[in-house]
């Protein structure tokens, strides 16, 4: 059996990302499990959202679950972190916060998930962080330390391979099989549109989301190169309905907000990723599965 396993910072992040692709991998036979990093619980929340639940952690786990069972996960595992919030919010200093966590700290939670699932591919964040959340980069550090760990290589960002310097002292366990190993990637033409866009509905792209925190301008700007592309037009309704299950997390903005999903709807049936290993070879073409086959 097909083993994927995708590892993000939040409740919310397998859906509204790649949601698709994971129900896709899943209604086809894959165990997909999601590794989340934290419980959300630095998010703001409506208080009468709030009935029945004794934190915003609770709150969030249950709503990740509605959206595992939506999506069809073989299971949800938690590292364990508490949300840091966005930069510079008090939640950063929690003791807990996956942004006081070293990166080995967190890689060797990662790698004992990787152990003992044995995923054939592992997704997780891009070097940005997506829109530049510190807990969504910490992961995908502590990610690609984890692989250090386990597999004595180290990967640079660029999935170009860069020696291990200390690889016999850092390695845990030597696994036969390296899983493929994929950050999520955006097409950023759509991005870029939407910043022309946004100002003429009174949308400030620097601002924007719920908190208005996201600086669409800057992220337009960052460079992740798409590998594979997968045709997920099948399940795009089971990540709407995954997506629908954050009641929490769902946008304040209507206006602004309908111009990027309407953006987002035109490449609704394709999610995008960067292979980093193996390291993608030059002129290898776009990839259609993450599989490999
Ligand atoms: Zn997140």
């Amino acid at each position: 059996m097909k083993t994927l396993l995708a590892i993000f910072a939040h409740p919310d992040d397998e859906s509204f990302g790649i949601g698709a692709t994971l129900a896709k991998y899943a209604h086809e036979g894959a165990a997909v499990y999601y590794l989340c990093g934290t419980r959300g619980e630095s998010g703001t929340v409506d208080p009468a959202l709030m009935r029945g639940y004794t934190d915003v952690g609770e709150l969030r786990s249950a709503e990740l679950e509605c959206a595992s069972r939506e999506l069809g996960l073989a299971g949800v595992r938690y590292l364990g972190f508490r949300d840091s919030g966005m930069p510079g919010s008090p939640d950063n200093r929690h003791p807990n916060s996956l942004f006081c966590a070293s990166v080995d700290a967190v890689a060797e939670r990662i790698a004992g998930y990787i152990q003992q699932l044995n995923p054939d591919v592992v997704i997780t964040h891009d070097k940005f962080g997506g829109y530049g959340h510190p807990d969504h980069i910490k992961l995908h550090h502590a990610t690609l330390r984890a692989y250090e760990m386990l597999y004595g290589v180290s990967l640079a960002d660029d999935g170009a391979w860069v020696a291990a310097s200390n690889a016999e002292s850092s390695v845990v366990h030597r696994q036969p099989k390296i899983p493929r190993l994929y950050v999520t990637a955006f097409p950023k033409g759509m991005l870029k549109l939407a910043v022309r866009l946004l100002p003429l509905v009174g949308q400030n792209p620097r601002q924007f989301g719920r908190n208005k925190d996201i600086d669409l301008v800057t992220m337009s700007t960052w460079v992740v190169p798409i590998t594979a592309r997968v045709g997920v037009s099948d399940y795009v309704g089971h990540k709407e309905r995954a997506s629908a299950c954050h009641i929490s997390q769902q946008p304040v903005t209507r206006q602004g907000n309908l111009i990027v999903r309407l953006l987002f709807r035109r490449a609704a049936g394709w999610e995008s990723f960067s292979r980093l290993y193996p390291a993608v070879q030059a002129g290898e073409p776009i990839e259609r599965d993450l599989f490999g086959v």
